[in-house]
């Protein structure tokens, strides 16, 4: 459902560039990941070196692009993004690895879905900075060394159980991003309204960080998705009326939920008596794909406690059942 206003995926009218933070210092929450980061960067600009092999993991929106170019800017060093699916064989990989400049960040967004020749190209050029390729083919074929400029791989994965456990150990600085919270959207909203020219009451920025799924990215789409709201409706002051009349009409309810979720809750709830139910079940049901259920719906339902993932399936807890204004069957697992 392409027209998913929640969705954390991106999409091409987000400008997300304009609203991206520059330097940790500017970038909000993730406090001790942020921490880290900051001591790892100053000990290898002291000596000299480039910055261990970082992989971020989380829900899409929370960030991991922001910090893999902040890393960049803070070690002063060149910045080349891709992703695993673009690196479709072992020599887009290889010509990737040889034009970069010393010190680069190569990011690679979506690492998880390396294909597994691409992957035995990873490990040396990760481990001891070389490229081992092979050239010609039959008795005459030999294979040659060459040595790659310092460079940090910034990789990116939704979840980390995706990720080859080979792959995974080769990452220096493994750091699990977290949702905001509502305080630190709070700030995300009210900087982005600072860069955008809006005028928003401390309540509307209030009202904005609610229901913005704990992710920087839904809340900046849906500051501007309320602007729009407020410039044809007049308002020159975001307040917590107007940002809750527009969140409203965006069908954005007072947890942050939209419809695909609401619609995700229900199917449990009234076709399966509240689980357990398997996810291919339910993405079938829903028609969206595994992978966007396991990744952008069911994380932030998790969290909220709608939902359970157990081993025979997802299960509506009772605070799922209240949000739908339902009482559990007799019976029911709750
Ligand atoms: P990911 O790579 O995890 O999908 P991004 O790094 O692309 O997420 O972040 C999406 C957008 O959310 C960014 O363009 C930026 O505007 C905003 N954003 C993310 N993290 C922060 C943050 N900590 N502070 C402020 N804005 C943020």
């Amino acid at each position: 459902d392409t027209d998913r206003i929640l969705t954390a995926a991106r999409r091409p009218e987000d400008v997300d560039a304009a609203l991206r933070p520059r330097s940790l210092d500017e970038f909000v929450g993730q406090k001790a990941a942020r921490e880290n980061l900051r001591v790892f960067i100053e000990a290898a600009r002291a000596r000299g070196d480039a910055l261990d092999h970082v992989l971020f993991f989380g829900p899409p929106g929370l960030g991991k692009t922001t910090l893999a170019q902040i890393i960049a800017k803070e070690m002063g060093s060149g910045f080349r993004a891709t992703s695993g699916p673009v690196i479709a064989k072992a020599g887009d990989l290889a010509a990737l690895l040889t034009n970069l400049e010393d010190g680069d960040v190569l990011f690679v967004d979506e690492i998880h879905r390396l294909s597994p020749a691409v992957e035995e190209v990873l490990y040396p050029a990760m481990e001891d900075r070389a490229l081992d390729l092979m050239i010609g083919e039959g008795p005459s074929a030999r294979s040659v060394r060459i040595d790659l400029p310092r460079f940090t791989l910034v990789g990116a994965t939704t979840r980390q159980g995706l990720i080859t456990t080979p792959l995974r150990d080769r990452f220096g600085i493994p750091v699990r991003l977290q949702f905001y919270t509502v305080d630190e959207l709070e700030r995300v909203v009210t900087r982005a309204a600072g860069l955008l020219g809006l005028a928003i009451a401390p309540d509307g920025a209030t009202e904005i960080a609610r229901r913005a799924r704990g992710t920087p990215r839904i809340a900046g789409r849906l500051l501007r998705r309320v602007r729009d709201f407020a410039d044809v409706a007049g308002h020159a002051l975001v307040d917590r009326k107007a940002a809750d009349a527009a969140l409203n009409r965006l069908e954005v309810d007072q947890l942050g939920l939209d419809a695909m979720d609401r619609r995700y809750l229900t199917m449990i709830a009234d076709i399966y008596r509240g689980g357990p139910v398997g996810v291919e079940t339910l993405a079938a049901g829903l028609s969206e794909p595994r992978d966007t259920i396991e990744e952008v719906i069911e994380p932030y339902l998790i969290q909220l406690g709608l939902v359970a993932r157990t081993a025979r399936g997802r299960c509506l807890n009772a605070l799922g059942w209240k949000h739908l204004g339902l009482n559990p069957p007799p019976g029911a697992e709750a």
